[in-house]
């Protein structure tokens, strides 16, 4: 019979190190917000497979989905000879999409693929080279996404030289001292010290740092961006790869702005964790690249469209936005009970169901406490709760579990985290 021990040593011995792994557990099943390992012990799924499964763990409808599509067909290429659920996929997410002008989807495997994808449309679009992205940023793992990435290590470090014309302002932190008027001079300073406005294709940023520690920009400063796009010709790109499908309350974060991008990056909980991701946008930017310049051999597979259209009618059919926004509300009211008990928790925050507490020493919000969130976080693996950290600091305890959890799930998580911070802090 399969051990984690066992497996972890299999592991080891087969994969390179580079290739993280936050817990020593190997996974046998799951259902919605439970997870049972190897051995047998169960979980409960903070994490989510990193705001993967927004829609839960084989939610059955996803599943007969994807298995009605299997029998009928699963891959032919979408460039070679085409398939009705990726364009019905695209004129779904495209009426999903808020602007007020006309737009166009195509479909990619992963995030960091749709983020260069993105670019490259903006590029093509403007004729432009430079883009601006924001330290404390994630945009994924190949060469464009890193550079792009606002963090060196582990992600960039010893992987350079990367691509040129990358350049990072400031994003808004405000319990770190970053306040919008910082971020927006940073921007400033960019077209004063490194390359003139008019040379810009594209800012890109997320509506709320996933990786970075979830930080969120409030729609004034969005909207402060967008007029500074709309002055200078520059290509507004939000990166929802995690916020997006309904992580937030809305089925885009950006919707909260007030005004729209011209880009948008989806990923992770559009399909339940079948691989594929999108660029929706602009119809006139969306059209100036070449023909044969977008897409992949396995983009927007058939398997991952089905995937993707059966999230969409779960969520219509659950009402996940309302649950969105109710599991927010009920995480928060937990965290907030747990702030009273531990000082350490100096910062409970969240859009929709995209919820974190911020950890400092003593509370002293000048020493963030990367030590404790590790312990925190093996204490809850060794109580059977999957949790994940992030954040420039790697201070920030994050939650993405299933929007589709009961409450029992939920406060059984709840429970088992402040267990967790008990024995953390003894
Ligand atoms: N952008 C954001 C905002 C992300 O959170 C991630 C993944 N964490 C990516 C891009 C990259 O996605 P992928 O790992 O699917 O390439």
């Amino acid at each position: 019979n399969a051990t984690n021990a066992g497996l972890m040593a299999r592991r080891r011995a087969a994969l390179p190190s580079g290739l993280g792994q936050t817990y020593e557990v190997f996974v046998e099943r799951a259902v919605n917000a439970e997870v049972w390992d190897v051995q047998g012990k169960r979980y409960i799924d903070f994490a989510g497979g990193i705001a993967v499964l927004n829609t839960g763990h084989n939610h059955p409808k996803i599943v007969a989905a994807v298995k009605a599509q299997l029998d009928k067909v699963h891959h032919t290429c979408f460039q070679v000879v085409a398939y009705e659920p990726y364009v019905e996929l695209a004129e779904r997410l495209i009426a999903k999409a808020p602007g007020d002008f006309a737009k166009k989807a195509y479909f990619l495997s992963t995030g960091a693929e749709a983020v260069e994808n993105a670019i490259k449309v903006a590029r093509a679009a403007t004729q432009r080279q430079a883009v601006i992205a924001f330290g404390g940023g994630f945009h994924g793992r190949t060469l464009l996404g890193m550079a792009l990435t606002g963090k060196v290590a582990p992600y960039k470090a010893g992987f350079g030289p990367f691509p040129a014309e990358i350049y990072h302002a400031e994003y808004p932190n405000p319990l770190h001292g970053v306040t919008e008027a910082d971020a927006l001079r940073s921007i400033e300073h960019i077209f004063k010290y490194d390359v003139e406005a008019a040379r810009v294709a594209a800012i890109i940023l997320e509506p709320v740092q996933g990786e970075g520690g979830f930080y969120a920009v409030s729609p004034a400063f969005a909207q402060k961006l967008r007029a500074l796009c709309d002055q200078h010709g520059i290509v507004l790109i939000a990166d929802e790869v995690q916020t997006g499908a309904g992580r937030t309350g809305t089925w885009l974060a950006c919707e909260q702005w007030g005004v729209a991008p011209d880009l948008i990056t989806m990923a992770k909980s559009m399909a339940g964790g079948f691989p594929i991701s999108a660029v929706i946008g602009k119809a006139e930017l969306m059209d100036k690249p070449l023909p044969g310049g977008l897409g992949g051999t396995y983009a927007g597979s058939p398997i991952a469209c089905a995937a993707a259209l059966a999230v969409l009618d779960v969520f219509e059919e659950e009402k996940l936005l309302d649950r969105s926004k109710a599991v927010g509300q009920r995480l928060k009211n937990g965290l907030g009970q747990l702030a009273t008990r531990f000082k350490a928790i100096q910062d409970v925050r969240g859009l929709g169901a995209m919820v974190a507490i911020e950890l400092f020493k003593d509370g002293d919000l000048h020493q963030p406490d990367a030590d404790l969130t590790k312990r925190v976080c093996a204490e809850a693996i060794k109580r059977g709760l999957i949790l994940l950290s992030c954040g420039v600091y790697a201070n920030v305890i994050r939650i993405l579990v299933p929007l589709t959890a009961t409450d029992e799930n939920l406060d059984e998580g709840l429970t088992l985290l402040g267990e967790a911070f008990a024995a953390a802090s003894a």
